[in-house]
């Protein structure tokens, strides 16, 4: 059983940017600066770690797990981009959606970019990767980022994704879509605080994020070579996720939802069980929740 952690007793999650180096590489250097490598865990109980030891995680294959106050912001590994500092849960839109090398892709709403250069390196920075953000400031420190992992196939935009053309010939062959939209961030167990605000007020940011949330939802299919989109939240609100997602489906009925990972252990809330969704109770990471849309490869009614 997985006691309930706050924020600062979840595991310390560290990608390894396959852009510059390799998993075998960084568990080596660390090895050799103290820490000690126990292997890939085997269950989600494993991942509570202690002191200097650290692991593989059980589902991402680029992910090390490391005791809760660990930190490597002045790390050499973190300083020359071979490491990024990402929860566990908000590496699984870009894995789940994993884009060959050489394919289009739009990151619709980019900054500060983790995601982004997670998706470069599935693609081997072949391809072409077009990014926007409406805010400038985010949209430089993404620039930073984005050198520091070596990323090389990005196209960055200081753009409403709302106000981007899905019929201009640039994007004709994008058949991929990341989209992580603004959202309440109630995921964030830093930001959670149960000192109930004005619960009216909370609605209507609720209501305007969410309708903020299906239209980037809906602008983002009409892109017309489009075969997967995926779609991820820091909420932990149905509003913001399933009742989104499920609204888009009734409007796009081109579309359907594509069930993941039968191994994660916790699940999109009813009626969509094929979504994951991420908890510190459950999966030992910040609430979180993604669904992976793909087009119908056959059009509807052809039955002959
Ligand atoms: N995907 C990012 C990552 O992994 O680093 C985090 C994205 S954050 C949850 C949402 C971003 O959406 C913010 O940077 C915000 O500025 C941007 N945004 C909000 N409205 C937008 C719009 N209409 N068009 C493009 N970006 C938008």
């Amino acid at each position: 059983s997985v006691k309930h952690p706050a924020g600062d007793q979840l595991p310390r999650y560290v990608r390894v940017n396959t852009l510059k180096t390799t998993v075998e590489d960084v568990v080596d250097y660390l090895k050799r600066d103290g820490f000690s490598y126990l292997g890939k865990a085997s269950r989600l109980e494993d991942l509570s770690l202690k002191d200097r030891y650290f692991l593989s995680d059980l589902h991402l294959p680029e992910l090390l797990v490391f005791s809760p106050k660990t930190d490597f912001h002045d790390h050499f590994l973190y300083k020359a981009g071979h490491i990024v500092l990402q929860d566990k849960a908000s590496c699984l839109p870009a894995h789940l959606l994993s884009p060959p090398p050489g394919s289009h892709i739009i990151d619709a709403c980019a900054a500060p970019g983790n995601k982004t250069s997670q998706l470069a390196a599935i693609m081997k920075n072949k391809g072409r990767l077009f990014a926007f953000d409406l805010d400038g400031k985010r949209l430089a420190t993404m620039s930073t980022l984005l050198l520091r992992a070596g990323v090389t196939c990005q196209q960055l935009a200081n753009q409403d994704f709302l106000k981007v053309d899905p019929d201009n010939p640039q994007y004709k062959d994008v058949e991929y879509i990341l989209l992580d939209p603004s959202c309440s961030g109630s995921g964030m167990v830093c930001l959670q605080d149960n000192t109930s605000a004005d619960q009216e007020k909370e609605q209507a940011r609720l209501a305007s994020l969410a309708s903020f949330q299906l239209r980037c939802l809906n602008h983002a299919l009409r892109f017309p070579s489009l075969k997967r989109l995926v779609y991820s939240t820091c909420s932990i609100h149905k509003q913001e996720n399933e009742e989104v997602v499920a609204a888009c489906l009734q409007q796009n009925p081109g579309f359907r939802l594509v069930p993941l990972l039968a191994e994660w252990p916790e699940r999109g809330l009813e009626p969509l069980p094929q979504c994951l969704r991420a908890s510190t109770a459950k999966t030992l990471t910040h609430g979180f929740f993604v669904a992976l849309l793909e087009k119908h490869s056959e059009p509807g009614n052809t039955k002959q």
